[in-house]
Parts: structure tokens; sequence; C-alpha cells
């Protein structure tokens, strides 16, 4: 019988505990674990890697609990809960450098760097957690002008499988430190990511609700003006069919201080379909991912969700308005990307999609399953020439292909297995959780 170490008494919570229902499931998923573990501190979380391997029972990490795959928990196994490793500390108010913890939320990030005038641009929403968003990618409301979250990252410390804490940056553990940005899942649990935020409190953000014509014109003049417009301006759009029309629903963000320097950069989307609402305001960056965000995951959105990264042309606005508006179709988000997250080498990161403009997003709800965004899909697919780990429900073989194609899978798939050589965190993109994912798409 394995003991449970000392310093992480009254940290596991198994079933019959009140705080279990709380720490069972995900955003997406409901589960039954054997047990939560709830370390407090890096060291707390190598302790509950020991004490995992040694109970012998497959294990998740969870840091935010808003996973779209539903990884962060099992049936029957161990779950490390990272939401007390949640410290938020400006190293160095200087050069920007912050220290955060995994199991934060971006809501607390953002509100505990605003009163020192900075933000990291990290997502669109405030209850994603720091670990899962930071070691895929980060498609943020800044995204254009700062990049991708890992693209500012600039050291780590994380627990091995062997239960080693390491800290990894360019010149220590270089290999480990680019396997973090962007495949960080499968080679260990990143407790703490030092990153450097940048000097902003204020954005411009106007929403606008436009008619989307089929023809795809609409989504096409939206990516276009994207691709020309100062990198100030990021922007994410929802398409969704209304009656026998389609709607795009547009956020446009602008890092900018004034309205008057964010309003040029908005207004020529007023005019790329019929205008059905628009406003625009100055808001604190926080506004952008608000506390009233915070909730707890009990597997409140079931859900299935694929995703691909392209370069908008007319034939691939047309499949995206067309997964939205067609006999069958998926709520479609599309996200601008390119600007700053494409001055990165493909190579200097796990995340080497550094050519595209957007990432369009597709998601089917229950009854509707794989099957039924699979068709949805077919289109956009076709023209997609990537994906994003963050945004991909049905973690199998054929998806690790799209996130990590040619040279950058064969190095994360080596990595992988150098730094958890038994499989300890065993990346349900390597095949893991295939039964799964197989009886999730039928
Ligand atoms: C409502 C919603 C909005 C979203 N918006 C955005 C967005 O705007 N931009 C964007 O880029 N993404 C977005 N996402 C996707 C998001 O980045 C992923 O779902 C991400 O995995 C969530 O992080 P988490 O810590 O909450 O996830 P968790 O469910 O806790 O973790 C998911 C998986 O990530 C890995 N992981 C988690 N923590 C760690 C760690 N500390 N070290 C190593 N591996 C870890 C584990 O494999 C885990 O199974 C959104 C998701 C949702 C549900």
């Amino acid at each position: 019988m394995t003991t449970l170490p000392e310093s992480l008494s009254g940290k596991l919570v198994t079933p019959g505990d009140g705080r279990y229902a709380m720490l069972r499931s995900t955003y997406t998923t409901r589960h039954s674990p054997a047990g939560v573990l709830l370390p407090r501190t890096p060291r707390q979380v190598v302790d509950a890697v020991r004490y995992a391997r040694e109970r012998g029972l497959p294990l998740a990490v969870r840091s935010g609990g808003h996973g779209l795959a539903g990884t962060s928990s099992n049936d029957g196994g161990l779950v490390i809960d990272l939401s007390a490793v949640n410290r938020v500390e400006v190293l160095d108010a200087r050069s920007r450098l912050v220290r955060v913890e995994a199991g934060a939320r971006w809501a607390a990030v953002a509100e505990t760097l605003a009163p020192y005038g900075l933000a990291i641009s990290s997502g669109d929403h405030g209850n994603v957690g720091v670990g899962g968003l930071a070691t895929g990618g980060g498609v943020g409301w800044l995204v254009r002008r700062f990049g991708l979250t890992i693209d500012r990252v600039r050291a780590v410390e994380v627990v091995l499988a062997d239960g080693r804490l390491i800290r990894a940056d360019a010149e220590h553990e270089p290999e480990l430190f680019w396997v973090v940005r962007g495949a960080g899942a499968g080679a260990g649990i990143v407790v703490a990511f030092e990153i450097e935020a940048e000097e902003i409190r204020n954005v411009g953000l106007a929403q606008l609700a436009v008619e989307a014509t089929p023809d795809g014109a609409t989504v096409r003049q939206w990516a276009e003006h994207l691709a020309q417009a100062p990198r100030e301006l990021s922007s994410a759009a929802v398409l969704f069919p209304h009656g026998r029309r389609t709607v795009m629903q547009i956020t446009a963000v602008v890092a900018a201080e004034s309205l008057r320097r964010a309003r040029p950069l908005v207004e020529p989307l007023l005019a790329i379909g019929r205008l059905l609402d628009h406003r625009i305001d100055l808001v604190p960056y926080p506004a952008m991912v608000p506390t009233s965000h915070l909730h707890a995951n009990v597997g409140q959105q079931a859900s299935l969700t694929t995703n691909g990264l392209l370069t908008m042309d007319g034939a691939a606005a047309r499949a995206v308005t067309r997964a939205a508006g067609g006999p069958r179709p998926a709520l479609v988000q599309l996200r601008s990307v390119g600007g700053a997250v494409n001055d990165v080498a493909p190579a200097a990161t796990a995340y080497p999609h550094r050519h595209q403009d957007t990432l369009a997003v597709g998601t089917v709800f229950p009854p509707q399953g794989g099957s039924a965004l699979d068709a949805a899909w077919r289109g956009v697919a076709a023209r997609s020439d990537g994906a994003y780990v963050n945004f991909e429900s049905r973690p199998d073989r054929a998806a690790f292909d799209r996130i990590y194609p040619g040279e950058t899978g064969r190095r994360v798939a080596e990595l992988w297995r150098r730094y958890d050589p038994d499989g300890v965190f065993r990346s349900a993109l390597l095949g893991g959780r295939r039964d799964r994912a197989a009886s999730r798409s039928r």
C-alpha cells in the first residue's frame, strides 16, 4: 500500500469527500477519477508525481480544466490538479518579466498585472488555465501585435516524470524549453512560466454583427482587412445561422490607448457585409478576460471541436461560410493570427505554423457527434494546412500529424520519449486515447 506523503496530507480528494463533485470533471467532459491531488507548491507537485507513479494508476494533469479533449481528468486514475499552484508575481517591472504559476486563471493574471500597467496576450476567456494554454500556443486578443503566449515565454519550471524539478530556458535544457512551447503536455508538468508581459492598460474594443454572404465574400474581406491592417488590430468572429441567413459576429480589439487611434483600424470592417449592429469602446485590458468568467468545471459544456489553420483565399472563405451555414452546420469561430505570430521561425518552437493568417475552429454540440462535425468541416479541412492542439477534441494520430507536421512531429515524439520514457504523462496525441477518441466520434 503506497503511503501519501506528509506534504500532501489533506490534499487527496476521493469519492465521498465534499470537494469531489467540483473536482472530478472538466469543462466539456464528466469523469470519475479514483482521486484528485491538490498540491499548493511546485515541490508538492514533485511529491504528487512520485506518489502517482508508485500507485501505478493512469495520471491526468489539470491547470484550468478547460481543455477541449477532456484529458485533464480520467476514470479510475489520479488527477494532479494545479489550481492551488496559482501565484502571479512581477519579477522585474522594468524588463516586464512576470512569473505565473500554471494553475492561475487568465482572469487572475490580468487582474494582478493591471496595476503595473502590464498585460499578457493569452486567450479570450478568463477561466482558462495558464498551464494548458501556455504549453499549447495561446491565440489571444492581442495576437497580431504580440504573437502567441508561448512566443513571450522566457523560462519554465517543469516537473519531469522522474520527479526532477527543472528550470529550462534558451541556454539551459534548450530542448525541453523548445518542446514545452507548443507540445508541453507530453513532456512533463510545467508548474511555472516566466513571461515577458506588455505595457498596455486599455484596448479599443469593437463589436459588430454583419450578414455574411453565402459566396464567402464577407469572410474573405474580413481576412483581407486583417492581413493588411496595422498589427495593433486583432479580431475574432463567430459565424452562425440565423433563419436562412448567416450572421458573422465580429470582435475587433485594438492595442491602442485611445479611440482616436482604434476607430480607423476598425471602420473598414463595417462595410464587409450588411451591418446589423455595432459599437466601439475603450476598455481596460482585464475586461477582455474578466473575473466574471470564473466558474467550476463540472462537464457543463459537452461538445466536439476541431480546427484548421489557413490562408484565407476565396475558396477557403466559401468553405468556412458553408461550414457555418450549410445543411448540417457547425458553430464556426475565426481568429486572426499572422502579424507577430509569423515573425517567429517555424522551427523555433514546437508550434510550427508561422505562415497562415487565420485559425478556423468548428464545434458541434450533442446530440451531434463526430460524423456531423466531420461532414460540416470537410471543406475547411481540405483547405487547411495545419492545426492547433488546443482546439482539438479528438487527439488521435491524424490530429497529431496536422498539429505537429513533418520534422516538428518527429522531434516532439522523440523529446516526449526522452523526458517521459515510461509514458507517465502519455500524451493522448501519440495514440494513448485512441479508444476513447474513436468511441466519441461514433
Ligand atoms: C471557453 C474556451 C475558450 C478558449 N479560448 C481560447 C483562446 O482564446 N485562445 C486559445 O489559444 N485557446 C483557447 N481555448 C483553448 C485552451 O487553450 C485549451 O482548452 C487549454 O488546454 C485550456 O487550458 P487549461 O489549463 O484550462 O486546460 P486543462 O483542461 O487543465 O488541461 C488540458 C491539457 O493540457 C495539458 N496541461 C494542462 N496543464 C499543464 C501543465 N501545467 N503542464 C503540462 N501540460 C499541461 C494536459 O495534457 C491537460 O490534459 C479556449 C477553450 C475554452 C473551453
